[in-house]
């Protein structure tokens, strides 16, 4: 995808702070942070939100979540907890239209999601 702000930055054609990197899954740092961790967990194939998942690529959400594994314990998260959210179209405020998750934590979030 030509315009995707995410594409570019997987093909390093913008920077960013690299976290994780498998051949499936590319990884960094939140540029706007609202935690002291704020990692972006992002597919390198381009899957527009939560809605175009498939059975064709649905098999990238278990990168997805071991990447998230691998990354919370990496970052020393996996003990005290961490959120891992997805926001999909517009009333969830979704503003990158490639499929991602925030992997969140560093600070006691309380129960409340909304
Ligand atoms: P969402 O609102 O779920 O679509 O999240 C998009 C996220 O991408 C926001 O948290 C932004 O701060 C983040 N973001 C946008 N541009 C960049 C960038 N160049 N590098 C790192 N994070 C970015
Ligand atoms: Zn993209």
């Amino acid at each position: 995808m030509d315009d995707c702000i995410f594409c570019k930055i997987i093909n390093r054609e913008i920077p960013s702070k690299s976290v994780f990197e498998s051949d499936k899954i590319y990884a960094f740092h939140d540029i706007n942070p609202e935690a002291p961790v704020h990692v972006l967990i992002v597919p390198k194939q381009h899957i527009t939100s939560h809605n175009e998942l498939t059975t064709e690529n649905v098999d990238i959400m278990m990168d997805i979540h071991l990447a998230a594994n691998e990354i919370a314990k990496q970052l020393k998260i996996s003990d005290s907890g961490y959120r891992l959210i997805n926001n999909c179209g517009v009333d969830a405020g979704q503003t990158v239209f490639h499929l991602h998750y925030h992997l969140i934590g560093g600070v006691p979030m309380g129960s409340k999601i909304l």
